[in-house]
Formats: structure tokens, sequence, C-alpha cells
């Protein structure tokens, strides 16, 4: 069934905020922005044809958690369709059963998908059951501190425990040794249930030196799935992503094809319909495992629009609204007819100062002077002169992503626009990100996720 989008409202703020906002347009779609009080003179609220304030008396965070204030100013405004985006809602499935029992069409998979792949445990085990490898690790939340002792004696140290529920890089700890395993498994229960409001904690093997490995995934509402390549994103800051890049070539083209069809695989197990990615960790020696399915679009996604030329955004509105994969308005066939051609790099700049931990650096932005040219693409929404950095959000300022024929010259463009980039006022991240394109473990694709730990002098 199909049904034409109107008017779309962004759950969300800053870039991707804006990114949708312009996929919309160019489809013809009215759009709707929400602002927290916080975010009243953010530039993003004015790339919409419509914004509104929400959450009124609630934190700034809290504003864009609104599900009911949200869902019913949808309503008023005449929104036939909610864009989440990613963080704040965009894996809630409480929101998107909301949307759906209202009539308002939610961009992202169904809900009761969401559910399934939103735990962590629940998605290894969706992986196991179609002979998808995953770490090896408890199969159900660790229910007493004599459960824990017994599976990390079991499969041997160091360990990671992870909060079911967890995200973004949060609620993981990794356990040396035996002597501080209670100690981190109580923090890791209380850190996940302030966090996540579920305190579920389970235990698997902690991999040496892995690279993060993720596939693109694209399905339409009628079973029909594609992935759209692979991602590396292995230079990691606290298990936190710096810089992404496609293709991932320091993998075999071996490599590169089992861990694709195993997304794929995944995918086709819960019938997913919508944009996700499936992303994987790989040994050493080569072995792909499955970690987590993140059921929306994500920060990287540019990368992969770059080598592929399919706008993600606008595939994932048109799947939406009913249009399968190989309609005129989407273009892809089969698989065969997702072709990469050259490599891209993301770059995330963010308003951290390198040289003070990474401390979130607010205020003012006195300068702001932008890197552009051939191949260069930015995505960004909280940067001009005269903005205000807050404290209250994510210190993602822009993203920098470059685009060229091989990966030392998309390289060489990413860092040359870094260079031009002039952000006086608050601290930035840059000089540390071109640190890292300049060390040859990058250029050679030797980077795996402890690069930037094992590393400290890319911080001066
Ligand atoms: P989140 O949902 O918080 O992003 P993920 O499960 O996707 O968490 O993991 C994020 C990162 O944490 C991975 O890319 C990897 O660097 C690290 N990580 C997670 N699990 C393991 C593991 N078992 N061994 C080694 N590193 C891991």
């Amino acid at each position: 069934m199909k049904r034409k989008i109107k008017k779309v409202l962004v759950a969300n703020r800053g870039e991707i905020a804006i990114r949708i906002f312009r996929a919309c347009s160019e489809l013809g779609i009215r759009t709707v922005a929400i602002y927290s009080d916080e975010d009243k003179n953010s530039l993003f609220r004015t790339k919409a044809d419509e914004s509104y304030l929400v959450g009124k008396n609630k934190s700034p965070i809290e504003a864009y958690l609104s599900i009911d204030e949200i869902v019913n100013l949808a309503l008023n405004k005449g929104v036939d369709a909610i864009h989440p985006g990613y963080g704040f809602l965009s894996e809630n499935p409480e929101f998107a059963r909301k949307c759906k029992e209202v009539g308002i069409e939610f961009i992202g998979p169904d809900y009761k998908v969401m559910e399934k792949l939103g735990d962590k445990i629940q998605s290894k085990l969706v992986a196991n059951s179609v002979g998808v490898p995953t770490i090896p690790g408890v199969e159900k939340a660790v229910t007493s501190e004599k459960e824990a002792i017994e599976f990390a004696n079991y499969c041997g140290y160091p360990v990671i425990l992870k909060a079911a529920a967890g995200g973004g890089g949060r609620g993981m700890r990794v356990v040396e040794d035996e002597k501080d395993l209670l100690d981190e498994y109580h923090s890791a229960k209380n850190e996940a249930k302030k966090a996540f409001g579920i305190d579920d904690i389970f235990i698997e093997k902690y991999l040496e030196k892995p690279k993060h490995i993720e596939v693109q995934i694209l399905g339409d509402k009628y079973g029909n799935i594609v992935h759209l390549h692979e991602r590396d994103c292995s230079i990691q800051r606290r298990h936190q992503k710096v810089i992404e890049y496609t293709p991932a070539f320091s993998i075999t083209e071996e490599e590169r094809e089992k861990i694709s069809n195993d997304a794929i695989k995944i995918a086709k197990a819960v019938n997913y319909s919508s944009v996700g990615t499936v992303e994987f960790l790989l040994d050493k020696h080569g072995n792909h495992y499955f970690i987590e399915v993140n059921p929306r679009l994500q920060v990287e996604h540019t990368v992969t629009e770059m080598v592929t030329g399919i706008d993600i955004v606008q595939s994932q509105i048109l799947v939406a609204e009913g249009h399968t994969l190989d309609s005129k308005e989407i273009g892809i066939k089969n698989q065969d007819d997702v072709n990469i051609r050259g490599y891209a790099i993301q770059c995330r700049v963010t308003t951290e100062d390198p040289l003070n931990n990474f401390a979130p650096d607010t205020g003012m932005i006195d300068i702001y002077r932008t890197g552009s040219g051939f191949g260069i693409r930015l995505d960004g929404g909280n940067g001009f002169t005269g903005a205000n950095i807050s404290p209250y959000y994510d210190s993602l300022l822009v993203k920098i992503t470059a685009w060229s024929r091989t990966f030392e010259d998309a390289t060489r463009k990413v860092s040359r626009a870094l260079r031009e980039q002039k952000i006086r006022g608050v601290k930035t991240n840059i000089p540390f990100l071109i640190n890292v394109l300049n060390h040859e473990d990058f250029t050679n694709g030797k980077c795996h996720t402890g690069f930037i730990a094992d590393n400290p002098e890319l911080f001066d």
C-alpha cells in the first residue's frame, strides 16, 4: 500500500534534523522542526518550514524525549510522518508504536522489530538462530555474582560487561582481572539503571584489538533487502566512533562478502524494513562476530551515500511511503545494482579539547569558516559565527566527509578541509583528527578499536 507523505516532523535537533529537512524538501515534503527552550536560537529550527517549542518545563534533553507531547503536536499540525533521526527517541519502540496507533507513519522499522533488536541479548539470539557467529558470552542477563564469576572463569579474562539496553558506547566495562569483577558488575548495573532504566547486564569475551566493521542495510515493506556495503568504524575513543570510512579496504574481499551476507541474513530473519546497520567485530585472525543492530539512521551514513550515490534518507522516506526497492523512485533492482565508486572518509568535528582529556568546551563561536571544495561534504547544524555551544547536548559540531578516487586521496582531501576549517571561541578536536589522519597506521588501514588509546601522542 502506498501513501504519499506530505508533511514530516523531525523529532531531533542539530545536524541530523537539517539532513532530514533537506531530504524532505527535495522530495517536495513540508517539514516541521521541534526545539527545546535551550535551542530557541539554534540554526536547525530555521531550516524547517515550521518549528515548535516542546518540553517547556523540561530539561534540555527531556524536551526531545516527550513522546506524548511530540505525537500530539504532530497530530495538531497535520503531520503524516515522523522521522526520529539518531539518538533521542530513534530506538524507542514505544514511540514508534504510539505513532502507528494514531495513524502517523514512523520513518523506521516496525516497532516489533525494534523491540526484538533493541536489546543486545535478544539480538544476539536472533543472530545465533540464523547461524551468524556472535562473541562467546552468556545468553541471558546475569542474575547473580556467582553467575558472573563462573562465566568469566569459563571464558577467561579479559571480559566485557554490557548493558543489554546500552548504546552510544555507554554502559560497557572491560574487566581484566577477577579481583575487579564484582565491583565492576555492581557499578555496571547501577550505571545501566541510571542511563537506560533497565539494569540487565550480560558478559562476553573481550576481543583484543578488533576492527569494527558494519553493514548498511535497506529494506522495503515487502521483504526485499539489500546491503549498501560496509564501513570501517575502528577509529574509536572510549568505544565511540571518531572517524569512519568506506570501503573497508584492509579486510579481504572474502571477509567483506561473508560479513555482508551475514548482515542480510539477520535482516531477513526479522523481516527488516527501512534503513539499519548491522555491526560486527573482526578479530586479528579475520573471524567476524555480530555485536548489534542499530535500527535507525546512523551518524556515519554519509560515507555510504558518497560511494554508492544512494540518498539513504530519501530511500528511507520512500520505503516508508510504500515504494519497493526496485520502484522508479528508489531504483535499486537488486543487490548487483548497488555499486560503489571510490573512497569516502568522515571525521566528526566535536567541541572537545584534546589537550584536556576531551572535556567538552562551550560558549560563543567567534569565528566560523568552513572548508569546502570538490569532494567535500559538510553536515553541520550548530556551527556559525555567533552560535552558542550549549553544554547540554552532544558535542558534535560538524561532520566533514571527503570523497575521492583512492583512499590516499580521500585522506589528503579530508585533512585539507579540516585545515581550512577555522573555528575560534570554542576548542575543537580538529588538531587531533589531523594527527590521526597523518598516522601511518591510518593510511595503511591497520587501525583497530584500541588504536587511539595505544597512541597518546595523537592528542598533542
Ligand atoms: P554501543 O551500542 O554502546 O555503541 P556496541 O555493542 O556497538 O555498543 O559496541 C561499541 C564498541 O565497543 C565496539 O565498536 C567495540 O569497540 C567495543 N566492544 C563491544 N563489545 C566488545 C567486545 N566483546 N570485545 C571488544 N570490544 C568490544
